[in-house]
């Protein structure tokens, strides 16, 4: 997995272990992640798809992560962000918004919290971000 932007050592390792808990070791490599840190976005971070491999399926991302939360909740959110890197990689969301596990779905007409990914991603931000904190203490 390669990553791109101005990011220090601690966020660096806390995504490559997001990232192997997520991933398969294989998936991982084939990884690129482009990260931004921006002022003044709207929610607490976006995954966006920039590129794909040979067969379609998409591997390369830009993460916009909100500039100047806690430590802790920007962990949770790159955790999170992460999730949804899993779901787009592994070909369970699109990023036109118009599909759920394979089922025809459009986004826009569920409520954000009652979205399946969304529920899926807040369950992995706390549970990954638990995780990163025992190994951290351990
Ligand atoms: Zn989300």
């Amino acid at each position: 997995m390669e990553i791109y932007g101005k990011i220090n050592t601690k966020m660096r390792e806390a995504i490559h272990f997001f990232a192997s808990e997520l991933l398969t070791p294989q998936l991982k490599k084939h990884i690129i992640i482009k990260l931004k840190f921006t002022r003044k976005l709207p929610v607490c971070g976006f995954t966006e798809v920039d590129g794909y491999n040979s067969k379609g399926q998409p591997r390369e991302f830009t993460l916009e992560i909100n500039h100047g939360m806690s430590e802790k909740q920007t962990l949770k959110t790159l955790a999170h962000e992460l999730e949804h890197l899993r779901q787009y990689a592994y070909g369970e969301i699109d990023e036109r918004g118009t599909m759920w596990l394979s089922r025809k779905m459009d986004h826009d007409s569920v409520p954000y919290h009652k979205r399946p990914w969304e529920i899926e991603a807040f369950k992995a931000e706390e549970r990954l971000y638990r995780k990163w904190l025992q190994m951290k203490n351990s």
